[in-house]
Formats: C-alpha cells, structure tokens, sequence
C-alpha cells in the first residue's frame, strides 16, 4: 500500500522504508510537489503534526510525518527541535560535520554529556483518525566523531543501549535501538491494525 511520507530527507525515507516495510513510501519530490512546511510548532509532536497535515490537505491519502532531533541536557535540551538548522543564521548553510562540530565545541569542558535523540510521528489515516507516537534513545555525546554509517549527529552520538556511537552501528542495529526505529514499530503495529480492520468492511 502507498504511503505518503511528509519529508525531503532522503536519509530518513530510506530508514523509514526499512521500518515500515511492506507500505510504498513516497516523498513528495517523487512525485513532483513542492512541499515546505513552515515548522514552527515548538515540539517535536507539533511539528510532524504541522508536516503530516500540511501534506494530508494536498494528497487527502494515508500521510506519515516524523520530526526529530538531539536534546542535549547540558544545552537545556538544544539544539532540539532546531537540530537541522543548528549554527545556520543569515542563510548560512553549515554541512553534518560542521553542525555536529559546533556541537563539540559548544560542549567542551562540560562534565555531564548526556543527550538523547527523540522522534515523533504522526500518522493521519483520515481526517478522524489521527495517531501520534513520540519515543527516544538515550545516550550521551562523545568527545570525538567516529564511524561512518547513518546521517547527522550520528557520529557524536554514543547509545546508551547499544553501547557504540550510532555512526558505528549497521543499519539494521541502529533500527533496533534507534528512536525512529522504535516510532515507527509501534506505527506499523498501528498502520497494520487499522488497515486489515478496513480490509474486513
Ligand atoms: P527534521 O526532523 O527534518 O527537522 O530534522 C531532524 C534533524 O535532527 C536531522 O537533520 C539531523 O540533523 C538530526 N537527527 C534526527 N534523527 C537523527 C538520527 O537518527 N541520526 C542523526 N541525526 C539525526
């Protein structure tokens, strides 16, 4: 079954697709539409909620959203909901090594180090059926990048549960501790329910 996901990040759709596997998911540049949200909710759920609706008022299909980030205690919870665009101002562009450097930077000499990535999800199925999920993965960051695999901070990212930097891990490691991979299989238990209840009307 084709499901629309409200993102541009080719990263997340391809971890998505993994995770939701068995549902065709489908960005809207596939499909040729221009889709940019203003994400100005202040949480995590009011954004993917702000994207899965934005996307749901163009299709009028089953709609899937995340947003997500890093909170990092030490930084009172930043750069959070801002984690894509941190170190970005006057339309300065920063690459992932460059965001995730700042970070370092901003962090040193601070004792306590930990972090957690978060994720929400919201999934609209119609306009009554609306389903919002939000899980994390706990850890702390490193004192230095390390490993190549995954996006974004995944290089200064250490978890606690899988006790490797998440930039370390395979692909299918990282779904099994990750805060998206935990999302999105409690989504698809979700998905999967409500879909087979609408085979059997
Ligand atoms: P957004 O959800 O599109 O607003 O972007 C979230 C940002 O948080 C990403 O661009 C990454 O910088 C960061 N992020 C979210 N999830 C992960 C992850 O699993 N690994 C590394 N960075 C992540």
């Amino acid at each position: 079954m084709k499901l629309y996901f409200a993102s541009g990040n080719k990263h997340k759709r391809d971890e998505m697709s993994r995770l939701l596997g068995g549902y065709q998911l489908t960005i809207p540049s596939d499909e040729g539409i221009s889709f940019s949200p203003d994400e100005n909710g202040s949480s995590y759920i009011e954004n993917a909620q702000i994207k899965a609706k934005a996307l749901w008022d163009i299709v009028h299909q089953p709609v899937i959203a995340d947003d997500s980030g890093l909170s990092v205690k030490a930084l009172g919870g930043k750069p959070g909901i801002h984690s894509a665009r941190y170190g970005e101002e006057n339309g300065k562009k920063l690459s992932s090594e460059e965001k995730y450097m700042l970070l370092l930077k901003n962090m040193e000499g601070t004792e306590d180090r930990s972090a957690s990535f978060i994720a929400a999800l919201c999934l609209i199925l119609d306009e009554e059926r609306i389903f919002i999920i939000q899980e994390s993965c706990k850890g702390s960051i490193a004192l230095s990048p390390s490993g190549t695999s995954g996006f974004g901070y995944d290089p200064v990212f250490y978890s606690d549960e899988a006790r490797r930097i998440s930039a370390e891990l395979s692909p299918d490691e990282k779904d099994i501790y990750s805060h998206r991979g935990k999302a999105a299989r409690l989504m698809k238990m979700i998905l999967d329910r409500e879909l087979s209840k609408e085979a059997l009307i």
